[in-house]
This record gives structure tokens, C-alpha cells and sequence, in this order.
């Protein structure tokens, strides 16, 4: 028997070239411990892949950064696995998480997150800078990331010199510069008034298709929900894809 026109199937194998891009199983993250435990995460199950902007909502203290932070290898489940691209972030060593989030992962933060004193064009050059690409290569990357967020014009200005939108959409273009499969945005908009947010928003919309990458994006923005492709509600530390009865 076989399976023609379907990807080879290896069970108990992680092999990143088959494995969707994020996979949580059972996922749990408590701080803490015995009385004032916090159970931040209560059983997450999560599978993404594929040119998709997800919507996780959910109110304050539901779990929303928690998930991020474990999607984006930058906090540990305390049970159950997370994996990206197929590896399983509590297995690899600090260093291998570093490269994975370095190569796979794009971050956007609610703060932004510039360096004042550089341009544009140098914060979007950062994580470059880090992974020491050469200079030519830089500037041609620098380029597209800020041709792709609208910016090209504004490559020589520093944060103080642009809008709250236009800092966001810098930073926006700096998540992209590796050219990563996956980005992370946890409330990217909460900085922003409701039409400037919208703006942001509908430029995610267009990178995720123009890129083909998966978006995960935390929000209580209910305005921002329709430009999603998957809506995801958190509540009390479970992830599901009813609305909650209130
Ligand atoms: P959200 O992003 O939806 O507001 P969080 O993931 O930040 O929710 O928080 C979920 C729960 O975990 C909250 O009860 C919060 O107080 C708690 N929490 C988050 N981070 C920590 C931490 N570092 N130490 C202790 N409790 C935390
Ligand atoms: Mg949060």
C-alpha cells in the first residue's frame, strides 16, 4: 500500500523537514510552587503551520505571553513539549535555542523595543549585526525588510523621529530581517490608538501572505479579529477556539 502525494511518515521521528512549524502537546507552566503556585498554563495543545496570521485573545492574565514566551523558546513548558521546526525546545541546549530562535523566529513586542540612538535602518540591521552577516548583505536585507513595512523613505530616521505606528512597523521590519517562518507579536498594537493599531494590523496581514510565514499574535483587541485566518481564546491557562460565555 502506498501513499502517493503525501509526505513520508516516520512515527516517534522529529524530522524538521516534515513537523509543522509549532507543535505543543500537553503543555503546562506553572511559577512557582505549593500554595501560591500560579498554573499559567493548564494543558495547551497547539499545532501551526503554513501561511496563517493566528489570534490568540484571552484578558489580562490569561496566559497569552506565557503561550508566546513558550512558542517562541524564550521561556520553558514545565510539562508536556513544545516543539519548533520540529525540535523540541526543552532538549536542545541554551545555545541551539539561541540559533533556532535566531534563524526561525521573529519577535514584536508591545514596546517596540528600538534603540533610540540608532536609525531605522540600523535597528532593523541589529539582529544582523548579531549573527554577523557581512555589510553587503546587511544593507540589500535592511532593504527589503523596510520596503516591506512601507519605510524605505524613512531609513535615516531615529524612534523620536517617527510616529508610534511607524516605530512599530521598524520593528515589524527588524522581526523580518532573518527572514524567519514564524512570528511572534504579543500585543503589538497595545501602544497604538485604534486606527493606527488597524493599520499595524492589516500590514501584518499582508506580510503573512507576502512571506508565507505564521503569524501567532496576542491580543484583547477585539477590532483586530478579523484579519485572522484562526482565532484562539485563552482563558484561565486552556486554549480553545470557542468565544468564552460570559
Ligand atoms: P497575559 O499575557 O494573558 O496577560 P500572562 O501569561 O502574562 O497573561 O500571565 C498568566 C498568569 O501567570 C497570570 O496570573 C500572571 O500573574 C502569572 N505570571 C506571569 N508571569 C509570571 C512570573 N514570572 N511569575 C509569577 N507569575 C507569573
Ligand atoms: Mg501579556
Amino acid at each position: 500500500m502506498s501513499d502517493v502525494g503525501t509526505a513520508p511518515i516516520r512515527p516517534g521521528s522529529a524530522d524538521p523537514v516534515d513537523a509543522p512549524l509549532v507543535e505543543l502537546r500537553a503543555v503546562t507552566r506553572t511559577y512557582g510552587s505549593g500554595r501560591t503556585a500560579v498554573h499559567a498554563l493548564r494543558g495547551v495543545d497547539l499545532s501551526l503551520d503554513g501561511a496563517r496570521l493566528v489570534v490568540v485573545r484571552g484578558r489580562s492574565g490569561s496566559g497569552k505571553t506565557t503561550l508566546l514566551n513558550i512558542v517562541g523558546g524564550l521561556d520553558l513548558a514545565t510539562s508536556g513539549t513544545a516543539r519548533v521546526a520540529g525540535r523540541d525546545l526543552a532538549t536542545l541546549r541554551e545555545r541551539e535555542r539561541v540559533l533556532l530562535r535566531r534563524e526561525t523566529i521573529g519577535f514584536i513586542f508591545q514596546s517596540f523595543g528600538l534603540i533610540p540612538f540608532l536609525s531605522a535602518a540600523e535597528n532593523v540591521g541589529v539582529p544582523l549585526r548579531i549573527a554577523a552577516a557581512d555589510a553587503r548583505e546587511r544593507e540589500e536585507r535592511v532593504r527589503v525588510a523596510l520596503d516591506l513595512v512601507g519605510l524605505a523613505g524613512h531609513a535615516a530616521h531615529r524612534p523620536a523621529e517617527l510616529s508610534g505606528g511607524q516605530q512599530q512597523r521598524v520593528a515589524i521590519a527588524r522581526a523580518l530581517v532573518q527572514r524567519p517562518r514564524l512570528l511572534v507579536a504579543d500585543e503589538p498594537t497595545g501602544h497604538l490608538d485604534a486606527e493606527t493599531a488597524l493599520t499595524v494590523m492589516r500590514q501584518l496581514r499582508e506580510i503573512v501572505d507576502s512571506q508565507g510565514l505564521t503569524a501567532l499574535v496576542a491580543t484583547h483587541d477585539a477590532q483586530l479579529v478579523g484579519l485572522a485566518d484562526t482565532v484562539l481564546y485563552v482563558r484561565d491557562g486552556q486554549l480553545s477556539s470557542e468565544p468564552p460565555r460570559t
